[in-house]
Parts: structure tokens; C-alpha cells; sequence
């Protein structure tokens, strides 16, 4: 390898290596943000209140789920044991036309429930039989209730118009009713770290954490009601689940790289810490390195640059694919040579070694900030492609929690939960059609939160 290759090999990897004192420094300013952000001060995390606890474990009955991602909406019918065991009885998948998602807020929410319908008849089910309906709706959306929610703005090319600003629960009732379906009740909207914190726990009471690594990045975890000072309501029941919205972190060192990324992106300034971790962004720093070391000659082989020219056609799942051996081919890189190979698979590394030690460090503040000492054990459910298919991302924040934590890291355990957002809503809706949680529901709806 050239001498000037080696060297800018090294300089990246000044770039985007960072060690647990870094890591530290990170998780104080993470804890100086929750603080701020759970008061309602101004804050780069927004620590939204989910208006739900978590479940005992004990919630019974058969429920309905909307589950509204970014290219999908998925309809199930789940039955709940009351012992822990969440089955879904159904489950369909319908594409979202790009109608749905460009025309009007009418067209949106009779999509949904022309969807309903479908799976409905397909499977044959009493609607009537269900007990009530959970709604993951993965949209940043501030909660007024655990059945109320507006819209910010829309995101992931939707743009159906009159939806921002409104009760997204409001507008799917209306539409139900449209279509005859007035007695099903949405029990709850959720958000889909939530919804897989829910869902993890409804089984094993030691999870206190939900995690997503996908397109995007984000958590939720059950706060000390008492804790939450922007929430003015009643302090039982004594815990509440807080999105905290953390891909919006911005007291992380940026490198030139993340720069040029954001100021390329349809959201300059926000985001930032999701632009460094999560799956969409991944390809797109390491093409920004890759087209950096083509302009400065540092790689052998000249055609290199045509595959590397256009933004965004880099994606998280060429470099998995890439560290598993495989991908040259797929960008009409058949003959690279060894040694380029070699530097670009290092740059994949560095690139999605960093994403993963920032999801961890992230963690580990949730974590500290839940049990300062470490005195508990902790199970963190993850949900996401880039957590479940990335080679070695999961060992990569395991050796970054050892690294802060030592043998204490024993403690905390990250288990896959990859259908959160379905199951972790039908659950949802169990809690609150719980007889206890629905009175101080009614008690819920007239207050305002922040
Ligand atoms: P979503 O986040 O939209 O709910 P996923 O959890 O499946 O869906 O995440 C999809 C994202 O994961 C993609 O945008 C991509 O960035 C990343 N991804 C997809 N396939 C892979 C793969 N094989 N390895 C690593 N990351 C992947
Ligand atoms: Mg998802």
C-alpha cells in the first residue's frame, strides 16, 4: 500500500475512532440532554411522553394492530395470553400506494381502513370479537394522551395534505366510520421503540430499554413519572415510557465528513446523530470517503469513481454485503484489485464500527442514567436490519459496553425483537383497555404536555 494511502487510512481512523473516555464525555452530555429535554427546556432530545407503562405480563384478550412503517402498513389480530405469550392470530401486509401517501388526508386514512377491511374478509374475522385497536404510527408525532397524538410534519416522502398538525387518531376514527367500522375503538398510538420496548417486556420484565436500528435510530424507556417535570399530570401509575427521539442528538463531535453529508441532506442541521448511526446514511459516508480518496489518486484502480459518483446509490446493505465478501460484482466493480478492496472494505469498517460503538455509548447512557451504579441487570430489545444483518455490528457494541463498563457489562444483555412494532401495539392497546389504566385514561385527555 502506498505511503500516502496508508497515511489517510490513519487520519480516518483519527476520525472516526473514539475510545470510552470519548464515550463518557458523550453519555454526560446524553444525560445533561435528557434532563433538559424532560423539563421542556430546550433540547436536542425531545423526550416525548408515550402516556403508557410498561406491561406486567398479565394482559389478556385478542387485539387488533396497525402497524404504518415507511413502504408498508401491516394489519394483525394478536392474542395474549395473560402469561406472557403474545400470538398474532393474522397478519397481512398491504404496499402503501403512492397515492395514499401524496394525495389528500381523506385518501391516507381510507387507505388504512379499506386495508382493515381487506384483512378482514382475507382471514375471516368478526372485527367486532377484537378488544380494541394499537396504532404504530412511526412519524414524529407529539402525544397528548396515550390515544392522541399530532402529526409534526411528515417524513419519509409522505405528504398527504391536511395531516400535519391534526390527531392522527382522530382522522383514522373518522375514517372507520366512513366505512362502517365506528366500533372499533383505537385504544392507543405508539411510536415503534415503544412499541418493541412493550413488546420485549410483556415477556421478560427485565427489559427496560427499545431500541430501533434501521432506516432511522431511536429508544424509549420507562422513566420515573415523578421525573418527567414537563408532565403535569397525576404521578401513578409511577413509571411512563419516553420516546426520546435520540437520532436528533447534536453534542457529538462531527468529522468533514458528517458535515458535507448534512449539508447534501434534505434536513441540514437535524438528525445528527441518526446521521452517523443509522442505516440510511451509512452507505453514504463511506461513498463520501471513497470519492475523497479517488480525487486525491489514492486508489488503483481509475474506474472506481463511475460507481461511486451518485449520491445515496451506496447503501448500508452494499457494505454488509461487502464484509461478508460480496458486492464488487453488484456495482460493476468486477476487476478491483486486491489492495483497493482491502481500503475500501477498512473505510465500510471504520464507517459502521463507529455507528455501532455511538449506538452502544447511547445505550450506555440510557442505562446509567436509569441505574447510575449498574446495580440491575438490563435487557435492551433491538429492532432493525442494520442491528440483525450488519457482520459483526452487535460484537461491535458489545466490545464498546466492556470498554465503559468493564465486567459490569455482563449486565446488560441486547436481544433481537423484530416485530415490536406489530405485537408491542396490540399490547399497547391491551394496557390501556385495562380497567385501571382506562379511568385514569379519562382523567389523561384534558391535560397538555410539552
Ligand atoms: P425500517 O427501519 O424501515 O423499519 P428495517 O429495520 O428493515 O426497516 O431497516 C431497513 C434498513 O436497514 C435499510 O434502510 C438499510 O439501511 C438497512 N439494511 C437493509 N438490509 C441490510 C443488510 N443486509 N445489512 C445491513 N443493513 C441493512
Ligand atoms: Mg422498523
Amino acid at each position: 500500500m502506498k505511503g500516502q494511502t496508508q497515511s489517510f487510512l490513519e487520519d480516518l481512523h483519527g476520525l472516526f475512532y473514539f475510545n470510552a473516555q470519548d464515550a463518557r464525555d458523550i453519555m454526560l452530555r446524553f444525560h445533561s440532554e435528557m434532563g433538559l429535554g424532560l423539563t421542556g427546556k430546550e433540547s436536542s432530545l425531545k423526550m416525548i411522553p408515550s402516556f403508557v407503562r410498561r406491561p406486567k405480563g398479565k394482559e389478556k384478550g385478542s387485539f387488533l394492530a396497525i402497524d404504518l412503517g415507511g413502504t408498508n402498513i401491516r394489519v394483525l389480530a394478536v392474542s395474549l395470553d395473560g402469561k406472557g405469550r403474545a400470538e398474532p392470530l393474522a397478519i397481512s401486509r398491504y404496499p402503501i400506494s403512492h397515492e395514499a401517501m401524496t394525495g389528500t388526508g381523506d385518501m391516507f386514512f381510507d387507505f388504512i381502513a379499506e386495508s382493515m377491511e381487506s384483512f378482514f374478509k382475507e382471514h375471516q374475522i368478526d372485527a367486532k370479537r377484537l378488544q380494541g385497536l394499537g396504532f404504530t404510527f412511526s412519524f414524529p408525532v407529539v402525544q397528548s394522551s396515550i390515544a392522541s397524538g399530532r402529526l409534526i410534519s411528515w417524513t419519509k416522502g409522505f405528504s398527504a395534505s391536511g395531516v400535519e398538525g391534526e390527531d392522527v387518531v382522530e382522522l383514522l376514527t373518522r375514517a372507520l366510520k366512513r366505512r362502517n367500522m365506528g366500533f372499533i375503538e383505537v385504544a392507543a398510538l405508539i411510536n415503534d421503540t415503544v412499541g418493541t420496548l412493550v413488546a420485549k417486556s410483556y415477556a421478560n420484565p427485565a427489559c427496560d430499554m427499545g431500541v430501533i436500528l434501521g432506516t432511522g435510530t431511536n429508544a424509549a424507556y420507562p422513566e420515573k413519572t415523578g421525573r418527567i417535570t414537563k408532565y403535569k399530570g397525576p404521578r401513578h401509575p409511577d413509571e411512563m415510557i419516553i420516546n426520546i427521539e435520540w437520532g436528533g442528538f447534536n453534542k457529538i463531535r462531527r468529522n468533514i465528513y458528517d458535515e458535507t453529508l448534512d449539508r447534501g441532506s434534505f434536513n441540514p442541521g437535524e438528525q445528527r446523530m441518526e446521521k452517523m448511526v443509522s442505516g440510511m446514511y451509512l452507505g453514504e459516508i463511506a461513498r463520501l470517503i471513497i470519492m475523497d480518496m479517488v480525487k486525491e489518486g489514492l486508489l488503483l484502480n481509475p474506474h472506481i469513481h463511475h460507481a461511486f459518483s451518485e449520491p445515496y446509490r451506496l447503501t448500508a446493505e452494499h457494505l454488509s454485503l461487502a464484509e461478508q465478501g460480496q458486492f464488487f460484482n453488484e456495482l460493476g466493480l468486477i476487476q478491483v484489485p486486491q489492495e483497493d478492496r482491502e481500503i475500501i472494505l477498512e473505510v465500510f469498517r471504520l464507517v459502521s464500527g463507529r455507528s455501532a460503538r455511538i449506538a452502544a455509548t447511547a445505550i450506555s447512557a440510557v442505562i446509567t442514567w436509569m441505574d447510575k451504579k449498574m446495580d440491575s441487570s438490563h435487557v435492551i430489545a433491538i429492532d432493525g436490519s442494520l442491528f440483525e444483518k450488519y457482520p459483526n455490528y452487535r460484537e461491535n457494541m458489545e466490545a464498546m459496553l466492556r470498554e465503559i463498563f468493564g465486567d459490569s457489562a455482563g449486565k446488560i444483555k441486547l436481544e433481537k425483537e423484530m416485530d415490536g412494532s406489530g405485537i408491542g401495539a396490540a399490547i399497547t392497546a391491551a394496557i390501556a383497555s385495562s380497567p385501571w389504566d382506562k379511568s385514569l385514561i379519562a382523567r389523561l385527555s384534558s391535560l397538555r404536555c410539552r
